[in-house]
């Protein structure tokens, strides 16, 4: 069983009076910076000039370059694109590391593959929710919390524990409940979940029974309707009280269905090709091939991004979400375009 860590249990003090820098203003770094603020801890934003460097300012914390807050911090969060952390790190944050710091990360890939490999005198750990960053913002602000994850890779100073559990409070994730891990199991498991169920396995099942909804003749309106927008409300059920409830809130028929039909779809062939994207996650193919990619200047990665935005799915979806304004309503701004 995991070892489970909740709000009431955890002492922060550790942390209160150190600096926190963090490393990015993105969908995490923001959620980050903003919460912990909130929470009382002493905050820096590191991160180059352009956007996200105007939105911190604009949101009122305190913003230099990476160098200046890692210079000054005692715990450095790099909260980056995974793919440039490397980079980063080598040019910016490394010289300026000294005995006794904190180095953390909110996802395992960088260190568990070899690209950072910090010095032995600094603690290495990692606090990573369970959301995307939007949702650990707004979760945060409505009093909820994300679930996270933390992992020490190296404890240094003898802190390394308490700091990663009082971070993780910090940005309200213990509100959810904070999951002891190691690297390894992070990095593998999180490539895994979203690349077989969450971003890859969700989309590619949404845009398969659009297609052969629109296909068949159906209306595409229709179909965006019966695959995207109804999907949402189907995981909110199962998000609240398994699948049990969701199966309870929907009709009879709609259950048979479900037990006759899904496994025709997800069937074991599914599985076993789930297993092989686990065997190329865990043995480093997909690694090697993201960073060569990103060396390469991204060529396919770009042209999925624009068959993407391109598919008819989206379109539709832009239309009839128009006339829906109350879907975003309220909400801290996430919608690209
Ligand atoms: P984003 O892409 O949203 O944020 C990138 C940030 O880094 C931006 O502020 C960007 O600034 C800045 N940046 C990019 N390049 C540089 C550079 N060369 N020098 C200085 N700043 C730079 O990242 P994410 O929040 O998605 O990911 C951060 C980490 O969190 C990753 O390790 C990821 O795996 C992990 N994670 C992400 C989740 C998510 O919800 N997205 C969920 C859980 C973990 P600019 O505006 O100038 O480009
Ligand atoms: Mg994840
Ligand atoms: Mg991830």
């Amino acid at each position: 069983m995991a070892t489970m860590f909740y709000e009431n249990e955890i002492n922060d003090q550790v942390l209160r009076g150190k600096k926190i820098a963090i490393i990015g203003y993105g969908s995490q770094g923001h959620a980050h910076a903003l919460n912990l603020k909130e929470s009382g801890f002493d905050v820096v934003v590191g991160v180059r000039p352009g956007k996200s460097f105007d939105q911190a300012r604009e949101d009122g914390v305190a913003v230099m370059s990476v160098e200046d807050a890692a210079a000054i911090a005692d715990v450095i969060q790099i909260l980056l694109p995974d793919e440039r952390q490397k980079a980063v790190y080598e040019a910016e944050i490394l010289p300026h590391l000294t005995e006794g710091q904190a180095l953390m990360f909110a996802h395992g890939f960088n260190v568990h593959f070899g690209q950072i490999t910090p010095p032995e005198n600094v603690d290495v750990f990692l606090v990573a929710p369970k959301g995307p960053g939007h949702l650990v913002r707004r979760q945060f602000q409505q009093g909820a919390g994300v679930p996270g994850l933390f992992a020490i890779h190296q404890d240094a100073t003898g802190q390394a524990r308490d700091l990663a559990l009082a971070y993780g409070k910090g940005i309200g994730s213990a509100r959810g409940g904070l999951l002891e891990t190691t690297f390894a199991e992070e990095t593998v498991t999180d490539l895994f979940g979203e690349q077989a169920v969450l971003c890859g396995g969700a989309t590619a099942l949404v845009k398969a029974g659009f297609e052969t909804l629109v296909e068949a003749g159906y209306q595409p309106e229709l179909a965006y309707f019966e695959t995207l927008h109804e999907l949402k409300l189907i995981v909110d059920l199962m998000f609240e009280g398994g699948m049990e409830t969701m199966r309870y809130s929907v009709s009879d028929t709609a259950e048979w269905g479900d037990y006759v039909s899904g496994p025709r779809i997800i069937d074991d062939s599914v599985k076993d090709r789930m297993k092989d994207v686990l065997a190329d996650i865990q043995n480093g193919t997909f690694a090697n091939d993201w960073i060569k990619e990103n060396e390469t200047n991204r060529p396919r990665y770009t042209k999925y991004k624009e068959d993407g935005a391109n598919h008819q799915i989206e379109e539709v979806g832009k239309k009839l979400r128009s006339m829906m304004p109350f879907i975003s309503e309220g909400k801290e701004k996430v919608v690209v375009k």
